[in-house]
């Protein structure tokens, strides 16, 4: 029998995909119903795969050509096919954001659907059912709340810490360390950060499309998107996209944010600001919601009716400043309780890049969040989900066999 530890994302489609060879198949779950993070996904919608995918957008501290190789075991265009005619789940084209969701924009669908196709398939599904140890042999032992069971391959799904009411907190990533595997340090990625508002303003909800440059450990990275003024500090794609390299910034120096509210340039910005006889926040206030321009003003140290021929040259370099590389204060990070993923996990040097079959103990596969590389927002990590839950299936199914 194989055994599949963990009906989220990967080990749903892991389980299906190890029925192909015939064996039996059991897929142990230790919430009451699994997949819980598919239904909190995409706010409730399942933002289930991007319409396009550029690898290097993944975060990994393995070789990047192994992360690489993963996810081209199973394009796009395959993944797409399959949730649309093996699962019989139709897709839609967000155009403007370039994200696939089911046609019925519910998340439920995407889940009951997995769930339904591991059933038809003839895989047998257990919930309330924790994995507490594994055993390598033959066969592996696997110990469990209900039990012990035999098997003769074992696939660990458990994801990673993120969200921890989903079900997942590191059971299997504690499990895969004890089995000896190298693991990459762990880290939130995709949290919201918290923070400071720019002249101390309240500007919770406010939300617009910017830039942010982070320099951390003398290495530049980018990102652009939604940024959302949050309670507590910042959200949007642009900063959960980002936050990973806050989440791994150390004292002595930490990693800078600089964020550029708008597409405009500071010559652009000078130009305008020069010709202008009014009100300098006015000008400010024609690109940018009107209370986040009256902020970094105030933040440049202007007055609220500061005129554009009364400027100072100080008082202008401080607004250029704050206009295109505004140094974001942030002070720290929501953590793994709002993370999407978790960084880091087993290190993909510990897994064949063709079987996804760890290297220190045959029989045993690894997929999923808990394999160390991540991606963006947009659907990026369920398509390497569901892509290292494919492969780990196929696998264990023709090796069981
Ligand atoms: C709020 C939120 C929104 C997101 N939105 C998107 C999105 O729109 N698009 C996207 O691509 N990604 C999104 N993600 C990320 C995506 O959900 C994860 O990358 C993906 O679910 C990881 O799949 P997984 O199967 O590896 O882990 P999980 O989905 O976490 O599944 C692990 C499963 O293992 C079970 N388990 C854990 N330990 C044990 C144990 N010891 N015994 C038995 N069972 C166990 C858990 O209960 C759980 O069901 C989002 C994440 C969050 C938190």
């Amino acid at each position: 029998m194989i055994v599949v530890i963990g009906a989220g994302a990967a080990g749903l489609v892991a389980s299906i995909f190890a029925r192909a060879a015939g064996r039996p198949v059991r897929l142990l779950e230790r919430t009451s119903d699994g997949g819980r993070k598919i239904l909190i996904s995409g706010g409730g919608r399942c933002n289930i795969l991007p319409s396009s995918l550029q690898p290097e957008r993944f975060v990994t501290d393995s070789p990047a050509h192994l992360m690489r190789g993963l996810l081209r075991s199973w394009p796009l265009t395959e993944q797409r096919r399959f949730f649309e005619e093996d699962v019989g789940l139709p897709l839609a084209l967000e155009a403007e954001t370039g994200k696939l969701f089911p046609r019925s924009n519910r998340a439920r669908d995407v889940r009951e659907g997995l769930v339904g196709l591991a059933t038809t398939r003839g895989v047998e599904i257990q919930y309330d059912t924790t994995v507490t140890g594994l055993t390598p042999g033959a066969p592996w032992l696997v110990e469990t709340s209900r039990g012990p069971l035999d098997a003769t391959a074992v696939i660990l799904a458990t994801g990673g810490l993120s969200v921890p009411q989903t079900g997942s907190d590191g059971t299997g990533l504690r499990i895969a360390k004890t089995l000896g595997h190298e693991m990459h340090s762990l880290y939130p990625a995709l949290t919201p950060l918290t923070g400071g508002m720019p002249g101390g303003a309240d500007l919770a909800g406010i939300s617009l499309s910017v830039r942010i440059r982070a320099r951390a450990d003398g290495r530049t990275r980018e990102t652009a998107g939604g940024f959302l003024f949050t309670h507590r500090g910042y959200s949007g794609p642009s900063v959960l996209d980002i936050s990973d390299t806050v989440t791994r910034s150390s004292a002595p120096a930490p990693t800078s944010l600089r964020v550029n509210w708008t597409d405009r340039t500071e010559a652009q910005w000078r130009d305008e600001i020069a010709a202008t006889t009014g009100r300098v926040a006015s000008v400010v206030a024609r690109y940018l919601p009107e209370r986040l321009a009256e902020a970094l003003c105030m933040d440049a140290g202007l007055p609220a009716d500061r005129r554009g021929p009364e400027l100072r040259r100080e008082e202008r370099l401080a607004l250029l400043e704050r206009l295109t590389a505004y140094a974001l204060p942030w002070t720290g990070n929501e953590g793994y309780k709002k993370a999407e993923v978790t960084g880091g996990g087993v290190a993909l040097t510990d897994v064949n890049p063709r079987t996804l079959e760890s290297v220190r103990h045959p029989g045993l596969f690894m997929c999923g969040e808990m394999l160390d590389a991540f991606g963006p927002i947009g659907g990026y990590n369920f398509a390497w989900a569901w892509a290292t839950g494919r492969l780990a299936g196929l696998a264990a199914g023709q090796m069981a066999g």
